[in-house]
């Protein structure tokens, strides 16, 4: 009897799984393929959908189900975790409120767009302002009373609180400051790369580099978007990049990034395929993924010297002509406007300024029509410069439209974990640099898929970076390999 429940489970997880793969793929088309036109109808057709999964999810039958279910196996416990998490996510969040949340922010991303593409922040200002009122409410339903903030963050990363992450930003912030002044005071600058590269030739680079990077094209494919992502699971796993012609490094590295997120859904042990552990454990562990694809291995100087060799032969003498010249390029240091354009020792300078912003905004501590104030402010004070417009300040992500209050935190818990995954790595692998220096990632990429990868959401997020490296993980790794990769650039 208790394995005919664990049975119903899975059979009953099974189809919910399938739907939100259903769901993800109508988010890509959205950002990919839809009509302008087709806004408002996408809103409604999400809603229903989200209507759907919310009543699987939070289906009485599965109370009982979970507490009769015996798992045989420990992939069998993580299944039944992942399940209760669920569902006990989803009996605290009103259904109604839930396909509010969807239609909302289905359209609001369209509305995020326009503004940003007027520069007017007024016009953006009311969608914000019902988003954030939505989300404050979801998180209050999910918090029973704890911290609303908190109760979102768990949702992107299970086990992690807003404290847990000031405390890791406090450990942070003085070291990448100084290191920042060092950086800035040095009186060095390597060159800007400088004139045009073709359109064509920057994609069939990218191709190159997202097979080389251990991407499966047989169960994906490359799709241009405004910001770049990854989407999908399993079978079909989906990437987007973006190209500029005066911005080559811009296409390649959002093609390495994405990439290092699509192996690890493709990468997940077969047998849990549809299943609720066939999917990256949490959105920190994801970007540790794609972040040591793009940054420790895809700007080492060793892949640069690799790189470097390729761009000449497709592109021509483009004016750096020393590997080492092409190493510093790849890796300027300056504080600009831009988070996914912003060098790794200003990175995570931009993550902390939108976690206390977006926390103060859950909180009820800081309201809607104060925030690009609070922006601007807290910018200067970081960076030094002033934000001239808002599509350099508050319009410049798309986040905070579609409701992803709590989610900017992984992005620095990625670069904390990619730190630790990178050091564990090179210990392991002392032929590392004479792999990439010959574009050959597939001994790296092999280490990362059996140690993170394929275990899927097996284990709880932490414990699977910990068991990787085999210790506790922590930001001084990563503190460790930006002060001795920009102090060897800088002559520090
Ligand atoms: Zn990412």
């Amino acid at each position: 009897m208790k394995n005919d429940a664990f049975a119903e489970v899975m059979a009953h997880a099974r189809q919910t799984v399938a739907l939100e793969q259903v769901m993800g793929r109508l988010g890509w088309d959205q950002e990919t393929m839809m009509p302008r036109g087709a806004a408002e109808q996408r809103g409604e057709e999400m809603a229903a959908l989200e209507g759907i999964l919310h009543a699987r999810r939070s289906d009485p039958r599965l109370a009982g189900l979970l507490d009769a279910a015996e798992a045989p196996d420990p992939a069998a416990a993580a299944q039944l975790r992942e399940v209760a998490r669920g569902h006990s996510r989803a009996v605290k969040v009103p259904g109604t409120l839930a396909q509010e949340i969807a239609r909302v922010t289905s359209v609001a991303q369209g509305i995020w767009a326009q503004a940003r593409a007027a520069e007017d922040v007024a016009a953006f200002l009311p969608t914000l302002a019902e988003v954030v009122r939505l989300k404050r409410e979801e998180g209050a339903a999910l918090a029973q009373g704890g911290d609303a903030y908190d109760a979102l963050v768990d949702d992107y990363e299970p086990g992690m609180t807003g404290a847990d992450i000031a405390a890791m930003f406090g450990a942070m912030r003085p070291r990448l400051v100084a290191l920042r002044e060092r950086i800035l005071g040095s009186g060095r600058q390597p060159k800007p790369l400088d004139g045009s590269f073709s359109a064509d030739s920057q994609m069939r680079l990218a191709r190159d580099l997202a097979g080389a990077f251990g991407y499966d094209w047989s169960r994906g494919r490359l799709d241009m978007a405004v910001h770049p992502f990854s989407s999908g699971s399993g079978h079909d796993v989906r990437i987007t990049t973006r190209v500029s012609e005066a911005d080559p490094f811009n296409c390649f590295y959002s093609t390495i990034h994405e990439v290092g997120h699509a192996a690890y859904e493709q990468g997940v042990d077969p047998d849990y395929l549809l299943t609720p552990i066939g999917k990256g454990v949490s959105m920190g562990v994801h970007e540790s993924q794609s972040r040591i694809y793009e940054n420790q291995l895809g700007r080492s100087r060793a892949f640069t010297g690799w790189l470097h060799g390729q761009m000449r032969e497709r592109f021509g003498e483009f004016g750096i002509a020393s590997a080492d010249d092409f190493f510093a390029t790849v890796n300027r240091v300056q504080p600009g406007f831009i988070r996914t354009e912003s060098d790794e020792v200003h990175y995570n300078l931009h993550i902390m300024m939108r976690f206390d912003l977006e926390r103060a905004l859950m909180r009820g501590d800081l309201q809607v029509a104060d925030l690009q104030a609070a922006w601007n402010d807290r910018f200067k004070a970081d960076f030094g410069v002033a934000v001239d417009r808002p599509s350099h300040g508050m319009l410049q992500d798309v986040h905070w439209s579609v409701g992803l209050f709590g989610y900017f935190p992984t992005y620095s818990l990625g670069n904390v974990y990619a730190g630790c995954l990178h050091k564990a790595l090179r210990a392991d692998q002392p032929g590392l640099d004479a792999d990439l220096a010959r574009g050959d990632l597939s001994a790296a990429t092999g280490w990362l898929r059996e140690k993170v990868q394929r275990h899927g959401a097996l284990y709880e997020p932490r414990q699977v970076i910990a068991q990787a490296i085999g210790t506790q993980p922590s930001e001084v790794p990563l503190l460790e390999y930006l002060e001795t990769k920009f102090g060897q650039i800088y002559g520090l």
